[in-house]
């Protein structure tokens, strides 16, 4: 067996280079494999096959990775194969959220390597280690791990792998609350960064411009991953849809809500493509309250978007990503129902359900926004009820409640845009000419005289006077309201129970 140093360093340039780029890797181990196994060197040809695996992985084809992986290791019993083999495959369970399992290869991979053996491939298993004990870890986080493999990863003087333990680090601290480490851990990284000239990859961007965010410094988190998006390389498939959820996240904090929800469009289709379930529920789950706040209606949705949050916050494995993403989806048509749902009550009038005063205003400006020839004509009348005060002060305000809703139903039967004006006056909004409308009008005073409402109290009336106005040129909604309120007036100087039209 003949192992060239420059095998070693192919092997152990592949293993760094996976935290840089992916570009070239799959065919420069390919070619790895091929020379190893010509020279009849086992230990270098399934060190190939394992970063082949490896680019599986972090490429969305887990299943793949760990199946190659495991090849691997049930086909040798040379110590460093195999755990490398338990390291691949560690990070490979990982990713698809199997964490308690990747632990269990992360220990073998890390305690089999000793000292002199090759310094890249301690490094990579120490970071593996470090990230599987602090993943899912409850309850704090440990930086020992982080700290030992900081150490090798130090010595061996990669910046890639630096930058990469660091990043995992500042992450972990920061979803386990450490903000004051993640933010010291951060400014390493950037300093590094910068001492080395090694850019931070979409992964490395991801996590700088969060505690950036975090930390209050959203225009340098911005830029940091503007850059990323635009040009670091992804070395995970889901680094750039995840640094988009990021962008978006500050986008939605500085009231861009329009912007933020184009990213996160941008990065549902990036998952699409690139088969990510679990990008695309933290998408749609920023959707959700994105949607939330543009409505305004945040306290509504607050309870569905945190139902939902604890959901996904419960790793699982792939069915059950598959599940989650399609409640992400139902939260999502939820929450827009919602909001339709809310904007609508918004606008109505809570005793009558009649249109409130406010959307009766928008409804007349949008009608009369549009050109003259084609909105057709447009009649106005206010409907005021007469001696409204009298009826409640003989038949209770009670009473006068249910004069008010059936008042309205009658009103809603017309055919127009029916809505309260105030307290016992109405609106009726009508697309179509005088004539038409004043039989109408006409219609709707007999109805509310003739009513029953002796089955609302004995001895009962009720009457209502109404005033008309027929838009004319030149009107703007408040000339043409006001005229319907002249002739209101003048309607009950000449006794009520009338209707006066223009
Ligand atoms: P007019 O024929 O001149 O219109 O006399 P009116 O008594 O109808 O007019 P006025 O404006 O003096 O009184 C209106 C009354 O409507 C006073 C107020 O208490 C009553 N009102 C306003 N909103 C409500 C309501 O939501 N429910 C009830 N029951 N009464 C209301
Ligand atoms: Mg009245
Ligand atoms: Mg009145």
């Amino acid at each position: 067996m003949n192992v060239g140093a420059e095998t070693v360093e192919a092997v152990e340039s592949l293993v760094a280079d996976v935290y840089v780029s992916h570009a070239g890797l799959a065919g420069r181990a390919a070619e790895l494999v091929r020379r190893a196994e010509a020279a009849g060197d086992r230990r270098h040809a399934d060190l190939g096959r394992l970063v082949v695996a490896e680019l599986h992985n972090r490429g969305g084809r887990v299943a793949e990775g760990v199946r190659q992986a495991r090849e691997v290791l049930a086909g040798t019993d040379d110590r460093i194969v195999v755990a490398h083999a338990h390291a691949v495959i560690a990070g490979g369970l990982w990713r698809i959220g199997d964490n308690a399992d990747a632990v269990r290869h992360a220990y073998p991979a890390n305690r089999m390597l000793v000292d002199g053996d090759p310094p890249v491939l301690r490094v990579d298993h120490a970071i593996i280690l470090a990230l599987q004990v602090n993943d899912q870890r409850i309850g704090g986080i440990s930086h020992e791990e982080f700290r030992a493999a900081q150490e090798l990863a130090d010595a061996a003087g990669v910046p890639a792998l630096i930058l990469a333990n660091l990043n995992n680090w500042a992450w972990c601290s920061y979803t386990h609350g450490d903000l004051q480490s993640a933010a010291a851990l951060v400014q390493r990284m950037r300093e590094h960064s910068a001492a080395t000239g090694e850019p931070l990859n979409a992964s490395c961007a991801d996590t700088v411009a969060r505690i950036l965010l975090e930390t209050g410094r959203s225009a340098e988190a911005t830029a940091v991953i503007e850059q990323a998006v635009a040009s670091a390389q992804p070395t995970d498939s889901d680094a750039i849809p995840a640094a988009m959820i990021t962008l978006a996240d500050i986008q939605r904090r500085e009231g861009n809500i329009g912007t933020a929800l184009r990213t996160l469009e941008e990065c549902r289709r990036t998952a699409a493509r690139d088969h990510l379930p679990d990008v695309d529920a933290l998408a749609l789950r920023m959707i959700a309250g994105c949607h939330a706040e543009l409505g305004d209606f945040r306290a509504a949705y607050q309870e569905m978007v945190d139902f939902h949050e604890a959901w996904t916050l419960r790793r699982s494995e792939r069915s059950e990503v598959v599940a989650r993403v399609a409640h992400a989806q139902y939260a999502v048509d939820e929450a827009q129902r919602t909001t339709e749902r809310f904007r609508e009550m918004a606008e109505r009038d809570a005793l009558t359900g009649l249109w409130n005063r406010r959307r009766s205003d928008a409804h007349l400006a949008a009608a009369l926004d549009e050109p003259a020839a084609a909105r057709g004509p447009v009649s106005v009348a206010l409907l005021d009820l007469d001696h409204f005060k009298l009826i409640n002060d003989t038949f209770s305000h009670a009473a006068g409640d249910v004069v008010l809703r059936r008042v309205a139903a009658i009103l809603a039967e017309a055919d127009g845009h029916a809505g309260r004006h105030g307290g016992e006056e109405f609106i009726l909004i009508l697309n179509v000419d005088r004539a038409e409308a004043a039989r109408r009008c006409e219609a709707l005073r007999a109805a509310i005289h003739a009513y029953a409402w002796e089955s609302v109290a004995a001895g009962l009336r009720v009457t209502a006077s109404i005033g008309l106005a027929v838009l004319r040129p030149g009107d703007d909604a408040h000339s043409v309201v006001r005229r319907a309120d002249e002739n209101l007036y003048a309607a009950k100087r000449a006794g009520r129970n009338r209707l006066i039209a223009e």
